[in-house]
């Protein structure tokens, strides 16, 4: 297990809204350690996606600092330097899955691999390999729009690993699914986390919650243990 994996410093992330600033996490300091399945809870409205695009590096706090292992502070990245990184190191899923339309399962899967440079057979073979974890062997030739949600959000997960990344974002990406679907999306992320790997969703489902082995909750700006 990896200490101080994650490690937020200070961060403070505001909204401007027509006048008023909405002030949505409120000088923030966390640290979690690796080989956790973290559920992040909330109110809607909370701050659980905001949090989520930080530390994918997909937005910037007005005030913090963010390391994940040794690499320095990840906020002061430029744009490529983050980018090189979340290719690299982090994956998220969306609560929409955010699927392709026009590529296969088989090729939606694979794309991470692609951008990093990975030859087409064994990005071919990685991505049969995940689908296969999936459930989804049936499917490779399936475009999104002929898989149910279950099916595609089992894509998107499939799709969040082929990197082999350490730190996995999941926001509510179990929203729009049956609790059958549901727990079975959480038991495929359990199934890959190591010592090397930590992965946080945001939910809502107090079932998925008691799968997790931390709960992370943000209320008025901050963010607390349970
Ligand atoms: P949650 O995911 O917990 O439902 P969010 O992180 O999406 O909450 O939003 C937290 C707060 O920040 C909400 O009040 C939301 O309206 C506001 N907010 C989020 N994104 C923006 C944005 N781009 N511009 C203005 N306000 C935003
Ligand atoms: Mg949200």
């Amino acid at each position: 297990m990896i200490e101080n994996f994650i490690e937020l410093k200070n961060v403070s992330k505001k909204f401007r809204d027509k006048n008023e600033d909405i002030i949505v996490l409120d000088d923030i300091s966390i640290k979690l350690p690796t080989n956790k399945l973290v559920a992040l809870t909330g109110p809607s409205g909370s701050g659980k996606s905001t949090l989520i695009h930080l530390l994918a590096l997909l937005d910037t706090p007005q005030q913090g600092e963010y390391s994940l292992l040794t690499s320095g502070n990840l906020f002061s990245y430029n744009e490529k330097q983050k980018s090189d990184y979340r290719k690299k190191n982090l994956s998220i899923v969306f609560q929409n899955f955010n699927l392709i339309s026009d590529l296969t399962a088989l090729e939606n899967v694979m794309l991470p691999n692609l951008y990093l440079g990975i030859k087409k057979i064994d990005a071919l073979n990685s991505a049969k390999s995940l689908l296969t974890q999936v459930g989804l062997e049936n499917r490779y030739n399936h475009r999104p729009g002929e898989l149910s949600g279950g099916e595609q959000q089992r894509v998107a997960i499939a799709r969040s690993l082929i990197n082999k990344p350490k730190l996995i974002l999941a926001d509510e990406p179990t929203g729009s699914l049956d609790t059958k679907n549901a727990e079975n999306i959480i038991d495929i992320l359990k199934s890959v986390i190591d010592e090397k790997t930590l992965i946080i969703f945001a939910t809502h489902n107090k079932s998925l919650v008691n799968k997790s082995d931390l709960e992370l909750t943000i209320s008025n700006g901050n963010v607390i243990f349970n």
